[in-house]
């Protein structure tokens, strides 16, 4: 009865039970009932009576176990209740003994006082950098602090202050840097920056440059004006140390260095990085000055038709009037004025020049050409650079349709989608444009169709070369196919004899610049160049 009723809980199956003992023993009576008014019941009826004993006795039982399985039952669903708690203690316990896991372990990877990498995670942090270098052949760039008159501050304001100044300086590196490098407190006053994937060591002494001048200016520290600074040196793997240990002795060196020539300083561990990284500050510096000073200068160099020799264009080409060099060429500084971002005030000022002079040009009787002005990759990036150049056409009222912008087939593949819709803006403005020193980037056919641009400039390299390497010419020869193809102008640079152009003109191209025809010459040697 129990097992039939197994689903049942046990209070439901006694019951049962008993109502089923019940019904039986109901019906008993009825039969002595019954078998009463018979004749000689007497015998039966004991018999029925025994039964009925046996009945009650067994119902007895039934109650007497059914309560014992209910009082089972109950407490097995305390104990069951118990055992829940118990889990959700155990788990609660288990999350806080991970979180205070958690905790520890931070605690062992950072600095308490600064929350930055602590001389731990800085070594572990480090090899992982130089074990990813080594694979992908990159450089790591290490840099040790130490701060300049720390123990002064200190000793001075108390330690609350030197704390104050630690935690600053932890901001100030953060800021400094990138989420790809790590900045750790190695102990006391000295911090390290390790910066992993360096391929541009511009990048790295621009970082040491702007953590200087950062940590040099005074700043107030519970109401004490306080002022610090730091010396830096770097180092780099793999040419300054094969390993942590070698690439550690080396950077400290060359903060030996940096703190001996007088604080505020950065040295590379590297002379001639030294050198030439110090070479380059003062390029830069004199490039802001030459802006300032309008040092700039543009020399035209004529695009001419080959079957005419009509002067079709001008290229303007950027120099340099260095005040104790001489005329710089673009060679010379355009990667530097490049990195330290004031490529885009320059070629903005080129660009005004430019239609400036086609103007004058004009004024002066010239028949009208075509003048072209290089693009840089920085400018051609720059967000503002189509209503930069509207607004120099707007100023200067001159012709669009007079103007080319040359540009780079590398930088438009940088970013196709937002390449086509600029040039397409500059389109919509009646501006030319075209790809300079094709076939020496990575253009990628597909996405030259979609270009709107007017005219491919097969790179110099090619044209020199095309009367000794056959394989040149066939370079030549493909983007002079290419150009009619997809029905766009081909001129080629750099043409310097006329072999070279006898050559290119059997293979179709009509459109030459280079030295055969004319260098570059100033804006009002020009003039003497269409009269004759
Ligand atoms: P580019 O735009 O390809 O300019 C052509 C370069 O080839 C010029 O060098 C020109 O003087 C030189 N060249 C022309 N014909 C011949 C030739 O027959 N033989 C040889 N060997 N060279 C020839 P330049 O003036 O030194 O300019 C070099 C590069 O500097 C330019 O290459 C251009 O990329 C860049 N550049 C010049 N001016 C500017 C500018 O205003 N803005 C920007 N962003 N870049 C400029
Ligand atoms: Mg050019
Ligand atoms: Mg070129």
């Amino acid at each position: 009865m129990l097992r039939t009723l197994g689903g049942c809980r046990p209070v439901l199956m006694v019951d049962a039970l008993t109502s089923h003992i019940a019904t039986r023993l109901e019906k008993m009576a009825q039969k002595i009932i019954q078998l009463q008014t018979r004749k000689d019941p007497q015998l039966t009826i004991e018999k029925l009576m025994g039964r009925v004993q046996e009945l009650e006795d067994t119902q007895q039982r039934v109650e007497a176990s059914a309560a014992d399985t209910v009082a089972m039952a109950e407490d097995l669903l305390i104990a069951r209740n118990e055992a829940q708690t118990a889990q959700n203690e155990a788990e609660t316990a288990l999350k806080k003994a991970q979180e205070y896991e958690q905790t520890i372990r931070e605690m062992a990877l950072q600095d308490p006082l600064t929350g930055l990498a602590n001389r731990n995670e800085f070594q572990r942090r480090l090899e992982n950098a130089l074990k990813l270098a080594r694979r992908e052949g990159n450089f790591v760039a290490l840099m040790l602090l130490d701060l300049d008159h720390f123990k002064e501050v200190n000793d001075s304001f108390g330690h609350p202050v030197g704390d104050g100044l630690l935690k600053f300086v932890s901001v100030q590196l953060a800021k400094a840097t990138r989420e790809t490098d790590t900045v750790a407190r190695l102990g006391g006053d000295e911090f390290a920056v390790i910066m992993p994937n360096v391929n541009d060591l511009t990048r790295v002494a621009l970082v040491a440059e702007r953590i200087i001048r950062d940590l040099s200016q005074p700043v107030t520290l519970s109401g004490s004006m306080v002022q610090s600074g730091t010396s830096i040196g770097i180092g780099l793997y793999p040419r300054d140390g094969k390993d942590i240990e070698g690439l550690f002795k080396t950077t400290d060196q060359a903060l030996y260095e940096a703190k001996r020539e007088g604080r505020d300083r950065y040295r590379f561990f590297d002379e001639a990085i030294n050198e030439k990284s110090k070479a380059e500050r003062i390029l830069e510096n004199d490039l802001r000055l030459a802006i300032v000073r309008d040092e700039f200068l543009l020399h035209y160099q004529p695009q001419f038709l080959a079957t005419n020799n009509d002067i079709i264009g001008v290229e303007a080409l950027i120099r340099w009037q260095h005040p104790t060099r001489g005329l710089v060429a673009p060679g010379d500084f355009i990667d530097a004025a490049e990195h330290s971002g004031l490529m885009c005030d320059i070629g903005r000022k080129v660009i005004s020049a430019v239609c400036e002079q086609g103007n004058a040009w004009e004024e002066a009787g010239l028949p009208p050409f075509q003048l072209a002005a290089n693009v840089s990759p920085q400018q051609f990036r720059e967000d503002e650079f189509v209503p930069m150049v509207k607004n120099i056409l707007d100023q200067t009222g001159f012709d669009p349709k007079r103007l080319e912008l040359e540009i780079t087939e590398s930088v438009m593949m940088e970013n196709v989608d937002q390449a086509i819709e600029k040039l397409n803006c500059l389109r919509e403005l009646g501006i030319s444009l075209s790809i300079d020193d094709f076939g020496t980037g990575y253009s990628s056919l597909a996405y030259l169709k979609q270009f709107p641009i007017q005219k491919l400039k097969i790179d110099q390299s090619f044209t020199q070369n095309l009367t000794v390497d056959p394989k040149d010419a066939a370079i030549a020869e493909a983007v002079i196919n290419l150009g009619k193809c997809l029905d766009v102008e081909v001129l080629a640079e750099g043409a310097e004899t006329k072999d070279q152009i006898d050559v290119l003109v059997g293979k179709g191209c009509k459109r030459f610049q280079g030295y055969y025809y004319s260098r570059p010459v100033p804006a009002e040697d020009l003039a003497k160049l269409f009269s004759s």
